[in-house]
């Protein structure tokens, strides 16, 4: 799955070099970051609020090893991380990062895996400051805790009202779709082990599942517009699961539009192609890392010149429910299948 063909034992390196090695051209870039990696704990420092979360990726259950490159999985741990922190309204600023691996995993392996971690913190400036690392009677765990500081104020799940427009950045469903490619190649695999994958005109899908992008840019863009969402989520486990989340925590009902959800054209081509109906990757799929937000109506001058912020519908009163309008007008309950 990468180039370094050396195979180096890891227990024969040694945990401190390896950690040395792992974290050694380690730069730091943010003012909060007050020490960073090297002594019994990092230090931050900062006047501002401050968001901290954690995340748990676990080989055979969140990852599979045969498709997936450790370099693309280092970055997307990060990004998971980040997304989270994004979804509080927080900038991303200082990760740690823990690993638990086994000696299947060689040295060269496991700089893979860190090259994803470091270009994920050059792509989004954040500081690695920590972690730890120690060693597995199987497979591999990677654990990301993401630190990030408010601005202006935090963004909770809890805060949209009846009426409020609810809203989505990028599209969804691509990395549900691009999973789906992944796996129908690694049975064909399986059967046949001779023959090449065939992933040509999948790129931009497989991108989505293999190697998310947090929406920090929006948060930025939220600041620049001082538009204060008043309810946000990152969309992680599909878009109906996060929809229920905002609405339990919020106590309001929700209507959204299936003509509205924003899907890529290769999303909208796999779907049919696999009997899936589109909108479905959306809803049920997941991992697609965008932000779902709602905004009072009166804030919607504020997006609507915004290309990559999408209007899916609205908030209604709680006893109104969570449902979809479909593309032949009719109405639907929406249903949240969640993370399985
Ligand atoms: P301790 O024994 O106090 O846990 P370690 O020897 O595990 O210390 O870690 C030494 C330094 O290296 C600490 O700053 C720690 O945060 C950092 N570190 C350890 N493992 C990792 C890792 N996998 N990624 C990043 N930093 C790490
Ligand atoms: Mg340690």
């Amino acid at each position: 799955m990468f180039e370094n063909k050396k195979k180096t034992n890891i227990q024969a390196l040694g945990e401190f070099k390896l950690i040395d090695a792992l974290t050694g051209a380690n730069k730091i870039n943010n003012e909060s970051t007050f020490l960073g990696v090297g002594d019994d704990a990092a230090v931050i420092k900062s006047d501002k609020k401050m968001v901290v979360t954690t995340d748990l990726l676990v080989e055979g259950t969140d990852f599979d090893i045969m498709y997936t490159p450790l370099m693309h999985l280092g970055y997307k741990a990060v990004v998971i991380g980040i997304s989270d922190v994004c979804a509080m309204n927080g900038i991303p600023r200082q990760i740690l990062v823990s690993i638990s691996v086994s000696s299947k995993y060689t040295f060269e392996a496991l700089e893979e895996l860190y090259k994803g971690v470091h270009a994920a913190c050059k792509q989004y400036n954040v500081d690695l400051i920590g972690g730890d690392t120690t060693s597995a009677v199987s497979g591999l765990t990677i654990s990301v805790t993401a630190i990030g500081e408010i601005d202006t104020t935090e963004v909770k799940r809890s805060g949209a009202s009846e009426g409020d427009l609810i809203c989505v950045t990028g599209d969804l469903g691509g990395a549900y779709a691009g999973l789906q490619i992944l796996e129908r190649e690694k049975s064909v695999f399986k059967d046949q082990p001779t023959m090449q994958p065939d992933l040509a005109g999948f790129e931009y899908i497989i991108g989505r599942q293999l190697r998310p992008e947090a929406r920090v840019d929006l948060i930025e863009l939220f600041t620049e517009l001082k538009l204060l969402p008043t309810s946000m989520i990152d969309v992680s486990d599909g878009l109906a699961s996060e929809l229920f989340h905002l609405s339990k925590s919020s106590d309001i009902g929700v209507k959204i539009y299936e003509d509205k959800i924003p899907l890529d054209q290769q999303t909208y081509d796999v779907a049919l192609s696999l009997n899936l109906a589109p909108s479905m990757c959306a809803l049920n799929g997941g991992e697609d890392y965008e932000l779902l937000f709602t905004i009072p109506q009166s804030d919607y001058d504020k997006i609507k010149n915004s290309l990559d912020i999408t209007v899916i519908g609205y908030c209604t009163a709680p006893h109104e429910g969570k449902v979809m309008i479909t593309k032949s007008d009719n109405v639907v309950e929406l249903e949240a299948q969640g993370w399985q």
